[in-house]
């Protein structure tokens, strides 16, 4: 017997809508590149997102059609984040950190019928729109004043075609399995994949975003979104917020740390969201200059911080500095990415607190609609004790079925588990705690080394930025890692007291080979460490050294 409620399709058009019913006047406050503040709020957003809607139908971008932005982040890409997915159209957020030859191969795998781009970008669209064939023209998201002299064919400006649409529109009803956004993994072997989100996925995401437990996201917070909106729908955040009527601050390409800091300050944020390093430049900016700022007018309460793991040091020193708990996130852009987050259970209540920053180091809990398992080499699955090492299986409903146009082939096995490369424990609670990458784990004498471990361990010691861990050719042992070190500015580290350091914390077969120093560690354009290239710099190391 089937149940007599109504059904109504899970479509990323009934957020908008609703923030703009029900927070009509709630903020969204952009920063734009000179440092000016923009301000609008959720009904003006969900009209300007109608009219865009209009004007894409006006352009001819048909349904299902993919259109690519190149954009930081600002109300504009917000309300293409929502015209172009209400309207049944795909909205391909394209990461301009990438090498440009990556950027044209994704633009011409999705198909994007057009671009949109901030000014900021036109020499990279210069360099692109020749090899970009299938894209019909390149909308400026800036008013006619503002509009770059840039040598493309068919150039539109962003205001022009938003102002002559009209904003009488009716969200369109589709399956809510329709495709939404369009992300591309950085792919740092081989070309990148897109991951095409629907937008069911889209909002059941949002509402877990929501829950007390994850972000906790509610109509009193005002949210500054770091994380910028081409990584994985910038976390989700941008929906979630709507779902609940957050305010929403985003800060444009100034995400130096007074810029941050400002922002914080002038508009009340509750709550903000970006990689590890950017937190780790705030608080050494902050701590610097404690002297001089008023801590107390600032109403942060949480930041979420995820893509790498967050150092000890920074979880403290917000705990510290300024009262803020650090929520830990784990996922993918392949799981919307939201998976674990490491909140507080209630046997961790009265805790010390050196105990609870145990807690927030590891990457959390599984979230309510997806599902974590350990597995080893053969599939067997593993058990959540804390000490089995597998690795991370995941399945869930914002979980990737497989990639677009079936690049990779099957990607979830029988049972829909789909391999993350991750490798991990599992705590009895549930608490995710990540080794490794699959791919970067070190193998000496059939026993694996964790490199985040040693990592980990690095960047505690006072003179260290960040480091590397990698595994180098032994001819006895097959691999043994080698720590490379960024060192703080300033600081002039010895390697006999890097090991020294480390030689207490760790079993002495773990203790790297040798350290390196460097000037800066290679990123990828999400900015985790590129090791890969660290591999084939250094992969002979040992054999050179001796
Ligand atoms: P990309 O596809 O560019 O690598 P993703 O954000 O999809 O970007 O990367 C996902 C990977 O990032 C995860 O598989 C994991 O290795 C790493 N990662 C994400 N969050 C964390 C975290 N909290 N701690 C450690 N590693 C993380």
């Amino acid at each position: 017997m089937l149940g007599l409620m109504q059904s109504r399709p899970l479509l990323v058009s009934t957020l908008v809508d609703y923030a703009a019913s029900c927070h009509a006047d709630r903020e969204v406050v952009s920063r734009d590149p000179d440092g000016l503040v923009h301000r609008t709020n959720y009904a003006i957003v969900a009209a300007r997102a109608k009219r865009l809607a209009n004007a894409l139908h006006r352009l001819g971008v048909q349904f299902g059609r993919p259109v690519a932005t190149l954009a930081w982040n600002g109300f504009r890409h917000l309300e293409l984040y929502y015209g172009v997915t209400g309207s049944g159209r795909v909205l391909h957020t394209v990461n301009p950190r990438l090498f440009p030859e990556q950027i044209q191969y994704i633009i011409n795998h999705a198909e994007d019928a057009f671009v949109f781009f901030d000014p900021a970008f036109v020499p990279l669209v210069e360099q692109l729109a020749p090899h970009l064939p299938l894209v019909r023209g390149w909308v400026a998201l800036c008013d006619a004043a503002d509009m770059p002299a840039v040598k493309v064919k068919n150039l539109l400006c962003y205001e022009d075609i938003v102002g002559a649409a009209s904003s009488d529109y009716q969200w369109p009803l589709f399956d809510e399995n329709t495709a939404s956004t369009l992300c591309y993994t950085s792919g740092t072997t081989g070309n990148p994949k897109g991951v095409l989100y629907s937008h069911r996925s889209t909002v059941l995401h949002a509402f877990g975003a929501c829950t007390t437990d994850s972000f906790g996201f509610s109509a009193r917070d005002s949210i500054l979104v770091v994380v910028p909106l081409f990584h994985a729908n910038a976390w989700g955040v941008p929906f979630a917020a709507a779902l609940c009527g957050a305010k929403l601050v985003l800060p444009g390409p100034r995400l130096d740390p007074e810029s941050i800091y400002m922002l914080l300050e002038q508009e009340g944020c509750t709550m903000a969201g970006g990689i590890p390093t950017i937190w780790l430049n705030f608080l050494a900016w902050v701590e610097t200059r404690r002297a001089q700022l008023d801590l107390s007018r600032l109403k942060l309460k949480r930041v979420f911080a995820g893509g790498t793991a967050p150092p000890r040091a920074t979880i403290e020193k917000f705990r510290d500095l300024l009262g803020v708990f650090l929520l830990h996130v784990w996922g993918m852009t392949e799981t919307s990415p939201l998976v674990t987050i490491a909140s507080p259970v209630s046997k961790h209540a009265g805790l010390s607190a050196d105990k609870i920053v145990d807690m927030q180091v590891s990457q959390g809990r599984q979230m309510y609609g997806v599902e974590l398992r350990l597995v080893d080499a053969d599939g067997r699955v593993l058990p959540h004790d804390g000490v089995t090492v597998g690795e991370l299986k995941v399945r869930g409903n914002w979980v990737i079925s497989g990639y677009f146009k079936g690049e990779g082939g099957q990607v979830v096995d029988r049972d829909g588990w789909f391999g993350t490369g991750d490798v991990a424990t599992i705590d009895p609670d549930g608490y995710v705690r990540l080794t490794d990458r699959l791919k970067d784990v070190i193998k000496s004498g059939g026993e694996w080394i964790s490199s985040i471990e040693i990592e980990n361990l690095a960047v505690s010691h006072p003179d260290v930025f960040e480091a590397a861990v990698i595994a180098v050719h032994h001819p006895v042992w097959q691999e043994r890692p080698l720590l490379i070190i960024q060192p703080k500015p300033g600081r002039n580290p010895s390697k006999e007291s890097i090991l020294e350091f480390l030689s207490s914390r760790i079993v002495k077969w773990w203790l790297p080979d040798d350290v390196l120093f460097v000037e800066s560690l290679p990123h990828t354009a999400t900015g985790k460490l590129l090791k890969t290239e660290l591999r084939a710099r250094y992969h002979g190391h040992l054999a050179v050294s001796g």
